[in-house]
């Protein structure tokens, strides 16, 4: 294992407040990163870095922690192109959505699959992101949603089982029985491979008994609980997430004064996915009520080919600071110690000394720059556990 002493870094980003400036952020100026293994060894001032064996100058550039993308739906097969042509052209267009892609997966090999997986994790990695979680929920039946899993399992361990996206075409009459199948047999064959299990909570999805029904028995099966919750309309998905104590509830973009008080009161962060809103010209969600309830909030993506076809945490960032009125620092703070929270992991999403070596350095001196330049490639080196890969 040999050392690495990062220096020259203009803005540090740690999320510690008593590492740095005691903002949120835990800002150090003028500091160093010192990596031993796959850990952040040590934290400091430039000028007190200690001799390690390998030397990095970071030539005034800002470095935060590698973001977490705690919501993405990466296996999948096909394109809808068509669908986003026709919706920001003011057309018309009746295909099926989900149900298109869940046809195309369907109809893919493994080996596609994980193409389509890896290619858009090298693109997400570019962008900075070192965590990233995702779903399965675009194939409905046993084998194919635990066939999703197997090869999401192969890249990352936040590995999420989405059989209740929507009730399966095959099934369509009868979505007692397929919220029979999901928590049956397909929860079986699907929780060796996962972490969590989630529930799309919306009119023309799962109501509110159905979601319970489908989360206490994943919880049964020892997954953790997310859920897709008020995105398209007011409803239960809320309160229901922070009842069973779910790790995230993901969009709360439509929610009442009821909703954002249960988030206040409990553990349960609320994940915003600006990619969404923006890629169907939706209502944003309102992140300055949140915020200033003491709501622990998430940014992530949502990276999938429907509604968010964006790998791209920076893009989220801007957003979220544009048009969701978030500070700079705030939007920074939720796409990585926000996502880790919406992750419950400790061990990432904060450079501090024990955490892992998830590291971006930005070509600017200060993270203001993500929201500041928006679109602009600034991330320059990423490192992962330690190791630098891009
Ligand atoms: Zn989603």
């Amino acid at each position: 294992m040999s050392s690495t002493v990062i220096t020259n870094i203009a803005t540090l980003v740690t999320n510690d407040p008593s590492l740095g400036d005691s903002s949120p952020l835990g800002l150090v100026r003028d500091a160093a990163v010192v990596v031993d293994g796959d850990r952040v060894a040590w934290i400091g001032e430039s000028s007190k870095a200690p001799a390690t064996d390998n030397r990095v100058d970071a030539a005034g550039r800002a470095v935060l922690p590698g973001f977490v993308d705690s919501h993405s739906h990466l296996v999948f097969a096909g394109d809808r192109t068509e669908e986003f042509n026709a919706r920001m052209s003011g057309r018309a267009y009746s295909a099926g959505g989900i149900r298109t892609t869940v046809a195309a997966t369907r109809a893919a090999t493994d080996e596609q699959l994980e193409a389509n997986l890896t290619r858009h994790l090298a693109e997400a990695l570019r962008q900075g992101t070192t965590t990233f979680e995702t779903k399965s929920g675009y194939g409905l039946t046993v084998a194919d949603e635990a066939r999703a899993l197997r090869i999401a399992a192969a890249h990352t361990d936040e590995v999420t089982f989405l059989g209740a996206h929507i009730v399966s075409p095959d099934l369509a009459e009868d979505p007692a029985a397929y919220v029979a199948l999901v928590t049956g047999e397909m929860l079986a064959a699907c929780a060796p491979y996962a972490r969590w299990i989630d529930v799309f909570c919306e009119k023309g999805a799962f109501d509110g008994d159905q979601a319970r029904e489908i989360l206490t028995a994943g919880r049964a099966a020892g997954l953790g609980l997310r859920v897709h919750a008020n995105q398209l309309s007011y409803g239960p998905g809320v309160q229901l997430a922070v009842e069973l104590d779910a790790a995230s509830a993901d969009h709360c973009t439509h929610l009442t004064d009821a909703d954002v008080d249960a988030l206040a009161d409990g553990r349960t962060v609320a994940t915003l996915l600006p990619g969404a809103e923006f890629s169907t010209r939706a209502e944003w969600p309102d992140a300055r009520r949140l915020l200033d309830a003491g709501v622990t909030v998430a940014l992530s993506t949502d990276c999938n080919p429907g509604s968010s076809f964006t790998s791209s945490v920076p893009f989220c960032i801007a957003l979220a600071v544009r048009d969701m009125r978030m500070t700079p620092d705030e939007a920074v703070w939720a796409a990585t110690a926000g996502g880790a929270a919406a992750l419950r992991r400790t061990d990432i999403g904060r450079l501090t000394p024990g955490a892992r070596a998830d590291l971006t350095l930005l070509d600017a001196p200060s993270h203001v720059h993500l929201a500041y330049r928006p679109g602009v490639p600034l991330v320059s080196q990423v490192w992962r556990a330690g190791v630098r890969v891009v």
